[in-house]
């Protein structure tokens, strides 16, 4: 399989490159040239099987030509080992029409590890074939962070080094970051603010000796292979309540659009998905978009819900170009506006196609809180605020279907806002309730760019 970019710039290339690469050369983001189908049969031959088995028959066609299927079914079980329920995905149900998909089971207790454990191990095979190595260096205000640490601690070909303000991420964030005890895995305490971090990564990025030099990478939210993983819950949790002879609508909290977009691709692929319905916080601008027309920027406003306050929706950009009839100079064009405008309107055969596909909802501060107190009154489940919001907007589209709402986070990573709403602490799971007493490790430093340059190329030399 081939992948293209959203701007029709840049080469064409298999999976294995568009993943190590991750954003293309003329910016755009890769997308697969052709789509494979999945008849009705083979979707409802996935009922029952291990998670493991339908991720492979799903994801097969996209990794042809880059990773064999022996290897790639093994690196697949080997991913989602770490993953603590024997499901991996499982759904409870909230309501007769209204069930969750538990995403939370993985080693960072948020739906980000599913992309990031296969990330981490596609990436080493990768690597190891081409005798590579890389520095994948992030920056993070908590949680992707982490994610990305526990996804290629121990991998051989890779060090990780994590960039976060010193005093600004929470003790349970600071602490997945900094007890890893594998030689590859470095945090940096940066005195500065999440911002400054961020600055000073795009600095390195940009300077490219530095980059050759650590063979510096990033892996975020738009890289395909990470997509491409979150396809398969789709799949599996459809299929569980009745797929492909019962058709099956889906509630994803959204923020850079990776996950609802990857229910896109499982609909697309044949999987008979109803509604996919966008849920946002107050940084609304996808919902916006999709009932005005136009996608503007607008200030970040904190929230409750803190892995959705995104000012733009970096893989909206994939909707754009198939709503746009796969015409990368039409998306390039409105990229060149979002820059240097601040916003575009979309054009009116654009945003018909993007309203066939999705439906969108909006949830205040106040409703999700209300959302997690009533979840929890009327089913006793307790849910995490970016999962509240799902469970809000999902309100109105209920029934007849089955409507799935994504749960993105366990609760007790955000165990303030849950104290808020409903008076009590949810605690860490068992096989996580030593987090407080591991030792940590973790490197201060100064928050200039060539402070953090220094130590990361004194990490990259020890290793
Ligand atoms: C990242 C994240 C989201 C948003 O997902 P996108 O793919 O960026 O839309 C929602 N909830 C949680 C807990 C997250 O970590």
């Amino acid at each position: 399989m081939r992948y293209v970019s959203t701007r029709g710039r840049a080469p064409a290339l298999g999976f294995a490159d568009a993943m190590l690469t991750g954003l293309a050369r003329d910016g755009g983001l890769y997308v697969p040239e052709a789509l494979p189908r999945m008849s009705k049969d083979e979707i409802a031959a996935l009922a029952g099987l291990p998670y493991e088995e339908a991720a492979f028959r799903i994801m097969r066609p996209f990794v042809e030509g880059s990773f064999d299927d022996a290897e790639f079914r093994a690196l697949i079980d080997r991913a989602y080992a770490q993953i603590g329920h024997a499901a991996r995905a499982p759904l409870v149900q909230l309501a007769p029409d209204h069930f969750l998909l538990e995403l939370f089971h993985g080693p960072t207790l948020a739906f980000k590890d599913f992309a990031m454990q296969l990330i981490g191990q596609l990436f080493q095979a990768a690597l190891e074939r081409s005798g590579q190595r890389i520095t994948i260096v992030g920056a993070t205000s908590g949680d992707t962070g982490s994610a990305a640490i526990e996804a290629f601690r121990g991998l051989p070909n890779v060090d990780v080094m994590i960039l976060y303000p010193h005093g600004r991420v929470s003790e349970v964030q600071r602490r997945q970051m900094t007890t890893p005890t594998e030689a590859n895995v470095h945090a940096l305490a940066v005195d500065g603010t999440f911002d400054d971090c961020q600055a000073a990564l795009k600095e390195m990025f940009a300077d490219e000796a530095f980059r050759d030099e650590i063979g510096l990478t990033a892996v975020n939210s738009i890289n395909w292979g990470r997509v491409l993983a979150q396809v398969v819950y789709f799949f599996t949790s459809a299929v569980a309540l009745g797929a492909p002879h019962r058709p099956v609508s889906f509630t994803v909290p959204t923020g850079n659009f990776g996950d609802i977009y990857a229910g896109a691709i499982a609909r697309d692929m044949g999987l008979p998905i109803e509604r996919l319905v966008v849920a946002t916080n107050r940084n609304d601008i996808l919902h916006r978009t999709l009932t005005e027309g136009d996608y503007r920027k607008e200030g970040v406003a904190p929230t409750i819900s803190p892995s959705m306050d995104i000012q733009v929706s970096s893989n909206f950009e994939r909707a754009l170009w198939d709503a746009y009839g796969r015409d990368g100079a039409a998306v390039a064009q409105l990229m060149e506006e979002l820059k240097g405008q601040g916003g575009f309107a979309v054009s009116q055969g654009a945003i018909g196609a993007l309203r066939d596909r999705f439906v969108s909802g909006r949830a205040s501060e106040e409703e999700t809180l209300e959302a997690i107190r009533r979840t929890h009154a009327e089913t006793g489940e307790v849910i995490c605020p970016h999962t509240a919001v799902g469970v809000h907007v999902a309100q109105p589209f209920l029934g007849p279907v089955p409507m799935v709402t994504l749960a993105t986070a366990h609760p007790a990573k955000f165990p303030d806002a849950v104290e808020q709403a409903m008076g009590q602490r949810p605690p860490l799971p068992l096989r996580m309730a030593d987090l407080y007493d591991r030792p940590e490790r973790v490197t201060r430093v100064a928050g200039d760019l060539e402070a953090l340059k220094s130590a990361i190329r004194e990490k990259t030399a020890a290793a």
